[in-house]
């Protein structure tokens, strides 16, 4: 345990606290001319690795049609209740697919379970961080907002197939 010293106990140039400022003014000048760590954000935009986990995001094909067989999984799993799946036929090969995909961003806990269970790798944890919302409403992102092209989540793809057990 230290002991505070009282201002009886200290020396002359303690007293006067200038040397003690001094050496403080130094050690900010010395700071001032080292690289800066951090980043003038919004300017300066954050480019996550693969590993990062932005919001959820859903895989979009090619061909312009989502990866999602409206399983369930994901909204079975999510710790949020976040995720909302309505399950409809499709005459394409997958069979089924969700009519309605919804994700409440309010909810979202960012845990990625969603993507671990994800039988299609069809939900996926992208890079976007910035999420603004104007009321409650705005924050449930549909289909619309919530289908990325799979060029755009490549890395994130090849980072769980090479992580994923
Ligand atoms: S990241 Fe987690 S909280 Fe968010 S939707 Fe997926 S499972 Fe739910
Ligand atoms: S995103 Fe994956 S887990 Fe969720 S409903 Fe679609 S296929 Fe199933």
């Amino acid at each position: 345990m230290t002991t505070k010293k009282r201002f009886k106990d200290l020396t002359f140039w303690e007293r006067l606290y200038i040397p003690v400022i001094i050496k403080g003014l130094v050690l900010t000048l010395k700071t001032m001319f080292k690289p800066k760590v951090t980043m003038e954000y919004p300017e300066v935009k954050f480019e996550p690795p693969a590993s990062y986990r932005g919001r959820p995001v859903l895989v979009q094909e090619k061909n312009g049609v989502e990866r999602c067989v409206a399983c369930g999984l994901c909204s079975r799993v999510c710790p949020a209740l976040a995720i909302e799946v309505q399950a409809a036929e499709t005459e394409l090969e997958k069979e089924r697919f969700p009519q309605k995909f919804e994700i409440n961003m309010l909810r979202c806990i960012f845990c990625g379970f969603c993507e671990e269970v994800c039988p299609e790798e069809a939900i996926v944890m992208s890079k976007d961080y910035e999420l603004v919302f104007q009321d409650r409403d705005s924050a449930i992102f549909g289909k619309d907002k919530l289908l990325v092209p799979v060029e755009n989540l490549q890395d994130r793809i090849d980072f769980l197939r090479k992580f994923k057990k």
